[in-house]
């Protein structure tokens, strides 16, 4: 009778979901037919950081936090501090009847952003110029080392919006108004999550390990194709368009398992996207077998009415029913399990598609293992801003910049410069600004301004660096005429650009770099020989200026490695990149792609000098 009854106890106890060794699918199975309507809305729940605490995730079953874009716990916090948010949550989430581990997830888009110490590598803008998978597999693998080290196992990279016009704020987050650039350099997802085992099939999530998080390919779809570049907006495009240029790296990213996708803002032909079943069920799911989960964007679900949640239920409805698994809702967490529990029960919403959406976000936590290893430790604490992810970052930037112009007619070219000169000037606004020299997304979401929270190199140390220990470097962040007249100048490095911004704030109808860049160019180039490097997250209106320029160097937003500007300029490595966006000469020529009938750019898309290295 004992032994009977100790065997029976054990059975009872043994929870197959529990058991690493059962298959995914019983796994799944088994904690599905367990759950709760309440605890499955949970899952499907993601909140904000800051509305979330560890009760919060343990009374609401909360499946999901985030940091949207802003500096918690701290503009400087350390990695041991993230570590310790991230698992006081978690512990809460375990503490629940089944203890579902939760998955935190941050905007690490250019390197771990948010984070002090971080490497912040080139905004994709500048990436694209480099045409190189190896070197994006390389950067997601060394973001997916730092995101890990402060506990985090979920980044929502990479962007794979093809940006077809440059006045859209966020072009500098996509790769290439070509979808082949942008197809090729979805390379960085097997970076950021580990390469999918040979014999798995196309569409299953897969994140391998510890020092791996899962990524996120966005917009779905369309998100770089709105009218005039206007954020948000609506993309008119018929379905072959849509397919041949918007589609193509989802194909890509879906078949090297990228765990997830995130639905955009903008509409299709008038139809939001949070709202389109056709295209997030029919296609993404059915038609493309994604078996990953589907996550809306910040408050994407409000966003399905305008003005903004004007009619939630509908919303809550609509998006839901569309195929989006997990909700980004990210404070007012209780209307929406509210409003959501009611249409389940009223039978609105079936329960098929809640199961469906748990389903695929516990598959994909299996997936990564937080069930074995739910809580953050501090073995990858160093890996923040290591010495190696530098130098990857700095190989980075040679190889993102472009030279657009090196000596006027006829006359011999000026980079690479001498190393060993009397006198340099280094002027403007942006070359000793590590904040303007990341742009936005950077320790906050719009970005920074300044040296105070990011280390790094800013391209004024980085020249000081370079020279010879014999050439003054004279430094004015905004010199008039007359100084550089006063003063005899070997030459002048001129660093300008776009200040920081991000989404809707970054939509520019003019494209004109902000003054004093325009001022800085006359006062300085009319006087010294220059070269101009333009800081900036797309091409801009620089055809009047060109001809007072010796030479031009697009640099981007180059992030923390500013030495890579001054291993270019004084030529200890050679200039190799070629544009992957058109630059245009004015914008009404807008928009302007390779390929248009009416192609007349300033600067084709594939242009781009060389030089070679010297040893000066
Ligand atoms: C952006 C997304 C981002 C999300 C979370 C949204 O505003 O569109 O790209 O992942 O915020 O921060």
């Amino acid at each position: 009778v004992v032994l009977c009854l100790s065997a029976a106890v054990t059975e009872a106890d043994y929870v197959k979901y529990k058991d690493p060794k059962q298959p995914l699918r019983v796994r799944i199975n088994d904690l599905l037919s367990r759950m709760t309507l309440e605890e499955k809305i949970g899952q499907m729940t993601q909140i904000e950081r800051i509305v979330a605490s560890p009760d919060v995730m343990k009374n609401y079953f909360i499946g999901s936090v985030l940091s949207g874009g802003g500096s918690v716990p701290g503009p400087k916090a350390s990695a041991e501090a993230w570590v310790n948010m991230v698992n006081d949550l978690q512990k809460g989430a375990l503490s629940t009847r089944l203890g579902i581990p939760m998955i935190y997830g941050i905007d690490a888009v250019h390197g771990h952003n948010n984070v002090y110490n971080a490497t912040l590598f080139p905004h994709n803008v500048g990436l694209g110029v480099t045409r190189d998978p190896e070197l994006l597999r390389k950067i997601g693998e060394a973001t997916a080392l730092e995101v890990r080290a402060t506990g985090i196992p979920y980044a929502f990279a990479p962007c794979i919006a093809v940006c077809r016009d440059p006045r859209w704020g966020r072009c500098y987050e996509s790769y290439s108004e070509d979808h082949k650039i942008v197809q090729a350099l979805t390379e960085i997802i097997p970076g950021l999550q580990g390469d999918l085992p040979a014999n798995s099939r196309k569409g299953v999530p897969f994140v391998g390990g510890k020092t791996k998080v899962a990524a996120c390919a966005k917009h779905f779809v369309g998100d770089g194709g709105t009218t005039d570049g206007i954020n948000e907006n609506n993309t008119v495009i018929n379905m072959n368009g849509l397919l041949s240029i918007h589609m193509p790296a989802y194909l890509d990213s879906i078949k090297k398992g990228v765990a997830t996708v995130m639905i955009s803002y903008s509409s299709w032909n008038g139809v939001k996207m949070h709202a389109n079943r056709d295209l997030v069920t029919g296609f993404l799911k059915d038609k493309l077998k994604f078996r990953g989960f589907v996550i809306s964007d910040w408050q994407g679900l409000d966003r399905i009415t305008s003005p903004p949640h004007a009619n939630y239920s509908y919303s809550v409805q609509a998006g839901v029913l569309a195929g989006i698994d997990m909700l980004m809702i990210p404070m007012n967490y209780t209307e929406f399990i509210d409003d959501l529990t009611f249409q389940v029960k009223n039978n609105i919403i079936p329960m098929s598609r809640i199961d469906d959406a748990v389903k695929r976000i516990l598959r994909v936590k299996f997936v990564m293992g937080l069930f074995e290893n739910p809580m953050a430790d501090l073995s990858l604490t160093n890996q923040l801003g290591s010495k190696e992810h530098r130098k990857l970052a700095r190989d980075a930037v040679r190889r993102s910049l472009v030279l657009l112009k090196n000596g006027k007619p006829s006359a011999t070219p000026l980079l690479p410069l001498p190393k060993k000169v009397p006198k340099i000037l280094v002027a403007g606004t942006h070359a000793d600004n590590l904040g303007y020299q990341c742009g936005g997304w950077t320790i906050e979401w719009q970005g920074v301004s300044g040296n105070e929270f990011i280390v790094g190199t800013s391209i004024l140390t980085a020249v000081k660096n370079t020279v010879d220990p014999t050439t003054q470097v004279v430094y004015s962040e905004n010199p008039d005429a007359n100084f550089v007249k006063s003063n005899d100048f070997s030459f002048a490095i001129v660093v300008v650009g776009e200040t920081p911004y991000v989404e809707t704030f970054g939509d520019s109808m003019n494209l004109t770099i902000p003054e004093p860049g325009p001022s800085i160019i006359t006062n300085v180039c009319g006087v010294a020989k220059c070269v101009v490097v333009l800081i900036s997250g797309r091409p801009v209106v620089i055809e009047p200026f060109v001809d007072k320029m010796d030479a031009l160097v697009a640099a981007w937003l180059p992030g923390s490695e500013g030495q890579g500007v001054a291993d270019l300029l004084f030529g200890d490595y050679g200039f190799t990149g070629k544009l992957a966006r058109t630059w245009f000469k004015n914008v009404d020529q807008l928009p302007m792609n390779v390929g248009d009938p009416h192609y007349d750019p300033l600067f084709p898309f594939g242009f781009g000098l060389t030089t070679k290295p010297v040893n000066n």
